[in-house]
C-alpha cells in the first residue's frame, strides 16, 4: 500500500495488513480534518516507511496526534498513545486502491443528522462549475 500527500514532499508504504477501517464522526476529527467525518486505515506503525522532508506533527488531544505535511498540510496519520504500535492513515493520503470497508463508525453520538441519507441528495458525476 502507498500514499502520499497532495505536493508528494511526503510518500509512504505500508504492509498490506489493514487491523481496521473506521468511519470517526468525532467533534475533534472533523475540526481536525474539516470533513463532516474522516475514514481511518488503521495499520502496524512499524510496518509504515515514510519518506518525508515535509512531515510535522501536532498534539491535537491528550489521545490525538496529527502528522501532516507542513507544506500543502495534508494529513498523513494520527498516532493514539491509547493505540501503541499503530498508525492510523488518513484514507485520502492512501493512493493504492482500498478493495475493503469501513468495518464500523465510532462517535455516532456527534454524527451529523444528514449523513445517513447522503445517497438520497441530487448526485453528479463531476463538479457544477
Ligand atoms: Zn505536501
Ligand atoms: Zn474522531
Amino acid at each position: 500500500m502507498k500514499g502520499s500527500c497532495n505536493c508528494k514532499s511526503v510518500s509512504f508504504s505500508c504492509g498490506q495488513e489493514i487491523r481496521a477501517i473506521v468511519n470517526c464522526h468525532c467533534n475533534l476529527c472533523r475540526k481536525m480534518n474539516g470533513a463532516s467525518f474522516s475514514t481511518y486505515v488503521v495499520v502496524a506503525e512499524n510496518e509504515l516507511v515514510l519518506e518525508s522532508s515535509s512531515l510535522t506533527s501536532f498534539k491535537v488531544s491528550e489521545h490525538a496526534t496529527k502528522h501532516f505535511c507542513h507544506l500543502c498540510g495534508t494529513p498523513i496519520y494520527n498516532t493514539n498513545p491509547k493505540l501503541p504500535g499503530l498508525a492510523i492513515l488518513h484514507l485520502g493520503a492512501i493512493d493504492s486502491d482500498i478493495e475493503i470497508q469501513p468495518a464500523m463508525n465510532t462517535y455516532c453520538e456527534s454524527q451529523l443528522g444528514w449523513v445517513n441519507q447522503i445517497k438520497d441528495l441530487h448526485s453528479f458525476e463531476k463538479g457544477l462549475a
